[in-house]
């Protein structure tokens, strides 16, 4: 283990161009449940995704309930020593860009500056018709009233600023982190079981680009072949331990 955490080190002081590629995994030390660890939501829920949002009132009240019961995990949520741990080496120049998968906020709040969010954020909502938009807190007193939320403007279907399984992602921020895949020489790729896609082609790409990768999950993924360096561990353990 120590061999591997000084190797990580050193390629993150001799690169140029480093980023990290997060997931769900560096948010579960905060306390929000991933999806496929064992206790993870879709041992608990069923997944809604975009098209029966759109088209089914019951999927759509079915979302909102448990939205309602998740939302303060999220709320509530501080960010661990993981997304720590990045903010602090953005601020001392060693990573450029954090490209999340995760919609918790939490890399921001830990302080991390250049951000991009491929599955949007759960800040708020948005009607599908006039692209008014409405903060959670709104959006919780309205939930108070009733599950099949409607536009208070036009009576459009709220959608939250999340990107739905089935939906395509933010072209801008999709075409951003393609480009610092592109361009990046190291990739650290943290807490994410690249199952889902388009995200998990970012690290794919970097790699055929050349750049180098380290993985740190708690479980093994696919795609751990295309790694220079595997941990299977905590995130936030591994991430103080390779300290610079
Ligand atoms: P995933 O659930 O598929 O995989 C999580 C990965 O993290 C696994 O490889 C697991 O071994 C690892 N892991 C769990 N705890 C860890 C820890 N403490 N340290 C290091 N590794 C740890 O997650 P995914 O690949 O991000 O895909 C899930 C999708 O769901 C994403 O698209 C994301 O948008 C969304 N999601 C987001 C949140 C959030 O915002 N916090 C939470 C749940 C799901
Ligand atoms: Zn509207």
């Amino acid at each position: 283990y120590q061999e591997k955490i000084k190797k990580a080190s050193q390629l993150i002081k001799n690169s140029n161009y480093t980023v990290a590629f997060t997931g769900a995994g560096i948010s579960t030390e905060s306390g929000i449940p991933d999806f496929r660890s064992p206790g993870g939501l879709w041992q608990r829920f069923r997944i809604v995704t975009y098209q029966e949002f759109i088209y089914d009132r019951q999927a759509r009240e079915e979302f909102w309930r448990m939205k309602k019961e998740l939302i303060h995990h999220l709320t509530n949520a501080k960010p661990n020593n993981a997304h720590i741990a990045l903010a602090e080496l953005e601020k001392k120049g060693f990573i450029k860009h954090v490209i999340t998968q995760n919609i918790d906020g939490l890399h921001q709040m830990a302080g991390s500056k250049s951000v991009i969010e491929l599955h949007g954020n759960q800040r708020g909502a948005i009607c599908l018709d006039c692209e008014k938009l409405y903060k959670m807190d709104e959006i919780l007193k309205m939930l108070e009233e009733q599950l099949d939320l409607r536009c208070y403007d036009c009576g459009g279907i709220i959608k939250p600023t999340v990107v739905f399984f089935g939906e395509p992602m933010p072209e801008k921020e999709l075409i951003m982190a393609q480009q610092i895949a592109n361009q990046c020489d190291l990739m650290l790729v943290i807490g994410t079981s690249l199952q889902v896609e388009p995200a998990a082609s970012i690290p794919r790409i970097a790699h055929t680009r050349g750049a180098k990768l380290i993985f740190i999950n708690k479980a093994e993924t696919d795609w751990d072949w295309m790694a220079e360096i595997v941990f299977y561990g905590s995130a936030s353990q591994v991430l103080k331990d390779i300290a610079i």
